[in-house]
């Protein structure tokens, strides 16, 4: 008898399913590579980059929002790698056969006997430790709404939940500073036995969004207490 599939790889399976979408299959003919940017159908690095750039699609709207956020590239290049399926989560490592044992592949935040798979969803939305942070977030920002299940849902509701620019581009900042806190968090109970704590880790999320956000226009004079009292503030209003 078949198993059911898991959550993680029920995403594969619909990115599969995607990927055939665009696909035309012809018989008795060979396969070759063609790129439809260009009428020559030959790849340019030109053509690849003004596409990314648009923003229209789904792939392409993500590179833009995480590689042009005002955010470190160390956390870009994490985000990236979040986004696609290429964090090294005990789901991920299991499937590349690193981790064979399949009795330690659960949540080291959770409780054991819960066997909640460390899957990239699992650790920065569904784990009991994620969605309480999140929650703190959106109290923060007074905030109140269902909250997506997926990483992806929770960035593309990130995107326009704020209303105005400068917040819009403040509460995507919240994303990258949630889940990077979240991932170096995971990494400090691995490696330095660290215990993980929601206050703490929603200090440094404030923390590290305060100074991401300082880059974006309007936010010079002011200081981070005011960021943590009320955000939304700090980015809709220039100081004289
Ligand atoms: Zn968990």
């Amino acid at each position: 008898m078949k198993r059911q599939l898991r959550s993680w790889e029920e995403d594969l399976v619909r990115e599969l399913l995607e990927t055939f979408k665009i696909a035309h299959l012809t018989q008795n003919k060979e396969d070759q590579w063609r790129w439809h940017l260009e009428p020559s159908r030959n790849y340019t690095t030109k053509s690849a980059y003004s596409q990314l750039l648009k923003g229209d699609t789904r792939p392409a709207g993500d590179f833009k929002r995480v590689w042009k956020a005002p955010i470190p590239p160390k956390v870009s290049a994490f985000c990236w790698q979040l986004l696609h399926r290429k964090l090294p989560t005990k789901d991920n490592l299991a499937t590349r056969g690193i981790l064979t044992d399949t009795s330690s592949l659960s949540c080291c935040w959770c409780d054991t006997s819960l066997e909640s798979l460390e899957s990239p969803d699992h650790m920065f939305v569904n784990c009991n430790l994620a969605f309480t942070l999140w929650m703190k977030c959106y109290k923060w920002w007074d905030k109140q709404y269902v909250m997506g299940n997926s990483r992806r849902m929770v960035l593309d509701q990130h995107k326009w939940i704020g209303g105005q620019k400068l917040i819009d581009k403040g509460w995507n900042i919240i994303w990258f500073a949630m889940v990077w806190t979240l991932w170096l968090g995971k990494n400090d109970m691995i490696l330095k036995k660290k215990e993980a704590k929601v206050d703490c880790f929603f200090e440094l999320v404030q923390t590290r969004s305060f100074y991401w956000a300082k880059n974006t226009a309007g936010m010079d004079g002011f200081s981070i207490s005011t960021w943590c009292q009320n955000p939304v503030n700090c980015l809709k209003i220039k100081p004289n």
